[in-house]
């Protein structure tokens, strides 16, 4: 690990103004994924800002009848705040999915959302990679790439974003409050997280210095026909090969309308507003179902050794629609696949 100066913020401008003054410092809260990284010697921060006093927890409901959550707050008492449990199931079920109860205690909401790529190589500083030193390659393109995307890639990197709680976000159509020296502003979550293209080595939409403050939820969705798919090699504490998180207004034996987000699959939590409408008053059938998972998958590409990717999430969101529209959601206690 090398050498770094330490700030612990007492202020979100002081934060700000210590980040924004060095391109290579970072802000740490639960540091889940942070002090891994640097003990990998793959994130060499000069400067590493603790954000922990910060008075960024808490959750609390909007004047528009959302929700909004502090970026402090931990996984664990996002998952089990009983606001999010009842009216945003979709959410908690998703967070649930992902990492082990240890680790869900100490990660941060807004940590969550700035989590690495798990790429192999991403990982090992003894090999190239663009996003870890651009311009240096991309070994598993042709190596090692069960993990890997098959939407939304490029020449440059093929990885994943590796979050459960974020393909729910997406589906949830939430919004990321931030903080920077320009001031405020907010983020649409499908805006926030980006594609590889020529700069891998960028994740994300912040700009330098930038700090999530909060994640906003718009008002109550899904809270009855939604469901969370999670397919793995192992039953926990493994990253997703395939996710899907579904939510679906019901009317009667109708759909009124459908937000669905695949993880595992992209360098960002991949959504395909086209493939949602083809839900929109519609009966909720296997052929209908088939169809929006043809339209989510258009365009995927496999590689050496995750080609099984694109009919494995092609089953996954057939089935996760199929939980959804049945008001059934995928258990995350019991890991049997419904
Ligand atoms: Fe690096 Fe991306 Fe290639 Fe992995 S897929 S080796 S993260 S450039």
């Amino acid at each position: 690990m090398s050498p770094f100066g330490y700030t612990r913020a007492e202020t979100v401008a002081d934060a700000v103004r210590v980040a924004a003054s060095d391109a290579r410092a970072r802000f740490i809260a639960g540091g889940t994924n942070l002090v891994d990284l640097m003990k990998y010697n793959v994130e060499k921060p000069t400067h590493v800002v603790d954000i922990n006093r910060l008075p960024l927890g808490g959750i609390s409901a909007t004047d528009g009848g959302g929700v909004r959550i502090g970026a402090l707050v931990s996984n664990s008492d996002l998952a089990y705040d009983e606001r999010i449990a009842t009216k945003y199931p979709l959410l908690a079920s998703a967070i649930l999915a992902g990492a082990s109860p240890q680790v869900r205690n100490a990660a941060s909401t807004g940590g969550n959302l700035l989590q690495r790529t798990r790429c192999h190589y991403f990982y090992d500083a003894s090999t190239p990679c663009n996003k870890r030193e651009p311009g240096s390659g991309c070994p598993a393109i042709s190596g090692v790439n069960r993990i890997h995307a098959i939407l939304g890639t490029s020449e440059q990197c093929i990885a994943t974003h590796p979050s459960d709680m974020c393909v729910a976000l997406a589906a949830l159509e939430a919004v990321v409050h931030v903080s920077g020296l320009e001031g405020d502003r907010s983020i649409a979550f499908s805006q926030f997280h980006r594609l590889p293209g020529a700069h891998p080595e960028i994740d994300n939409t912040l700009r330098q210095g930038e700090l999530i403050i909060a994640i906003e939820l718009p008002p109550r969705r899904f809270a009855t026909h939604y469901t969370y798919l999670k397919l793995r090699d192992r039953a926990s504490y493994a990253f997703a090969l395939v996710s899907v998180a579904v939510g679906l207004d019901v009317d009667g034996s109708a759909v009124r309308s459908a937000r669905i987000a695949l993880g595992g699959v992209a360098h960002k939590p991949w959504r395909v507003p086209e493939a949602e409408t083809l839900l929109a008053g519609q009966e909720p059938t296997e052929q209908r179902f088939g169809e929006v998972a043809d339209a989510l998958l258009a365009g995927a590409r496999g590689y050496s050794r995750n080609a099984f990717k694109i009919d494995l999430a092609r089953r996954a969101i057939v089935r996760a629609l199929r939980q959804a529209a049945a008001g059934t959601p995928q258990s995350q206690s019991s890991k049997s696949i419904l």
